[in-house]
């Protein structure tokens, strides 16, 4: 089931970002600008996700602080208000892995193995990630859900799979130990794929990605070096600016030139290289006053400490009744 976002209804919305890598303009546009949006009308909780970090790093464990620190800044950069949701560090609510062994005990193996993310990032990472973890990572993610009591998760449409099998975990344990949680809906996000420098789907994995915390004249670099229109060679060869990652930020953040853009990219009048100069002075100046909020919060990691603190704090309020309620039904 799913809805659009911005529901009418006051929901408490559950979402989280794996911290396994810096923020990067992907997430900002894919994620966290719903995020913001959702405070608005609804009671929300949003975790800082560590623990599915380990799954893919458990060799370089040591490198997850730098990536939770750096999603706190970007979360509150993003202009999440601490006053109006819960921003929470996973691992740092202990009665999430709890949950987690309790539901992995009803989880049949068979319905995590037909997960297709499964075998596909066995395939791109190797086979030493085929951890416990790894295959379990499922369950984490529906009791991240269940154990803030999320009646809605803001998902994109390659996310509605994994939604269905946490609906279904519950259905299990519903039927298994009387009608105790509820199955959480989905708020569909409308946000479009962000690509990376490369033209793929921008993320950590492929080395793709503009950052947050990268400078102004770091984005002007990798803009200069980003993907084309690769039948564009010259100049006055006729572009294809619908398959061009430099149009796609054009049209967002230079919204009023980009019909021109487009015409005289198709009719050869603008080369790449001066496009994507100018993409980079707008794309700049679209993060500006984002960029600029997060250099003051990190002069401020006490304030930032703090937030994530009192969210913390309440997420395991909210998670030990859950564990409780589950313990009773279990009747353990
Ligand atoms: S002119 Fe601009 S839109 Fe056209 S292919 Fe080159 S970078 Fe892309």
């Amino acid at each position: 089931m799913t809805t659009a976002v911005g529901p009418k209804t006051r929901r408490r919305i559950m979402a989280g970002i794996r911290a396994s890598g810096r923020l990067h303009v992907g997430h900002w546009l894919g994620a966290l600008q719903t995020f913001v949006e959702l405070t608005r009308d609804n009671d929300c909780y949003y975790e800082i996700a560590d623990l599915h970090a380990l799954t893919t790093n458990f060799a370089r464990s040591g490198e997850i602080a730098d990536s939770v620190r750096d999603i706190a800044l970007g979360f509150l950069a993003a202009g999440l208000d601490p006053q109006r949701c819960t921003i929470f560090v996973q691992s740092r609510v202990p009665e999430i892995s709890e949950l987690a062994v309790l539901f992995s005990m009803i989880t049949p193996v068979s319905w995590l193995e037909r997960v297709p993310s499964y075998k596909d990032q066995i395939a791109a990472l190797g086979s030493e990630i085929a951890t416990h973890g790894f295959l379990g990572y499922p369950v984490l993610q529906t009791v991240d859900i269940i154990a803030f009591r999320g009646q809605a998760v803001p998902v994109g449409q390659d996310q509605l799979p994994h939604l269905e099998l946490c609906r279904e975990i519950v259905r299990r344990f519903n039927h298994l130990y009387g009608d105790v949680l509820t199955e959480p809906e989905a708020v569909l996000s409308q946000a479009p794929a962000v690509p990376g420098t490369d033209g793929r789907k921008m993320s950590k994995s492929y080395n793709n990605s503009i950052l947050l915390s990268d400078s102004a004249a770091e984005t002007t670099a990798k803009v200069k070096e980003m993907f084309t229109d690769p039948t564009k060679i010259r100049k006055n060869d006729p572009g294809h600016p619908e398959i061009c990652p430099v149009f796609f930020f054009q049209e967002i953040f230079n919204a009023r030139n980009a019909p021109d853009i487009a015409h005289r990219c198709r009719t050869g009048q603008l080369g790449c290289v001066e496009d994507k100069a100018d993409m980079a002075v707008h794309l700049n100046a679209g993060l500006a006053a984002l960029r600029e909020r997060r250099r003051e919060l990190e002069s401020k990691m006490d304030y930032v400490d703090e937030v994530l603190a009192n969210g913390t704090r309440r997420a395991r309020e909210t998670a030990a009744h859950t564990l409780a309620e589950v313990r009773a039904a279990m009747k353990l």
